[in-house]
């Protein structure tokens, strides 16, 4: 029988990982259907279970469910845990594991496919919402110089810090909270948007003089550009879109089901020529 996964979300609609499912299916002979599913609101929890009991093996977690997901899951591997946010569920033998994949998949997306080394860099990240909270830890364990997280709710980039406290020793020199008006004077070797501010065309105000030599500036947003993107440009530093990292934690998701590791660099390349 073909197992069965899908994506949860509300909205689901505009979600391409079936399209990448189904493409790392072909590559890898893998007979697995993959679907969307529309989860009302205030009903995640019946949604998921009624999937799981239909036979459903497997789910992505899409907004604005990652936090319900985690509530949900009878366990939680290393990342999830940390992240309090939980983008991928495996069920099996009865229960549940809750993953989170968006860090490894932005670390993936850097480290092999742009050839960035996050090791001994400057780091800063922008946002301090579910997208930040999943990717600090796996940041955390490429071994940063520095990681600074600015927000515009000031007091929700020093929540995350200190929810990351306990990790600070794997960066150098540590982690720590600004407010956009404090990073003048500061430059950072990796820029990484994890505002949603680039779907209402807006950005953060940052310094102009934020980039160091050689800085990577990192938009998690794709299928559209950026006011970030196009600040970064301007200033000539090499930027990206977020589309290696959707990829990315697709892959080890479908690792995590299938112990199969998909092909990604030709699902990106025909994702983007399909723009
Ligand atoms: P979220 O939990 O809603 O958090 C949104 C964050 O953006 C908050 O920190 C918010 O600041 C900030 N923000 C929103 N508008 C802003 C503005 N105009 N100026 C400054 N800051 C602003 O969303 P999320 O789940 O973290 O997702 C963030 C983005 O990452 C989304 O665009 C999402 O599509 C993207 N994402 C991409 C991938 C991928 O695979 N490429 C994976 C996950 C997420 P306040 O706290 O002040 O409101």
């Amino acid at each position: 029988m073909t197992d069965r996964y899908a994506v949860v979300g509300n909205p689901v609609a505009h979600s391409l990982s079936p399209r990448i499912h189904t493409a790392f299916a072909l590559e890898t002979s893998q007979a697995i259907e993959y679907t969307r599913m529309l989860a009302p609101l205030d009903a995640f929890k019946p949604a998921l279970l009624k999937f799981r009991d239909d036979g459903g093996r497997g789910v992505n977690v899409t907004l604005p469910f990652k936090y319900q997901a985690w509530q949900f899951v009878d366990a939680h591997a290393r990342g999830a845990l940390e992240a309090s946010a939980v983008n991928t569920i495996h069920f099996h033998d009865g229960k549940s594991t809750g993953y989170n994949t968006d860090g490894v998949g932005l670390v993936t997306d850097l480290q092999k496919n742009l050839d960035f080394a996050i090791y001994g860099k400057r780091v800063l990240v922008m946002g301090a919402g579910g997208a930040s909270y999943g990717v600090m830890y796996p940041l955390l364990t490429a071994r940063p110089q520095t990681l600074v997280v600015a927000n515009r709710t000031f007091e929700k980039a020093q929540g995350l810090v200190r929810h990351f406290e306990r990790y600070k020793d794997l960066a150098r020199e540590g982690i720590s909270a600004r407010r956009y008006g404090e990073l003048a004077g500061t430059e950072f070797d990796l820029v990484i948007n994890a505002t949603s501010a680039g779907l209402t065309d807006q950005m953060p105000s940052l310094p102009d003089n934020i980039f160091a030599r050689d800085a990577l500036a990192y938009d998690m947003v794709y299928g559209k550009e950026t006011p970030f993107m196009r600040f970064s440009a301007a200033h000539r530093i090499r930027t990206t879109d977020g589309l290696g990292m959707l990829v990315e934690q697709a892959a080890e998701s479908f690792w995590l089901w299938r112990a199969v590791r998909p092909q990604t660099a030709p699902v990106i390349a025909a994702l983007r020529s399909h723009a």
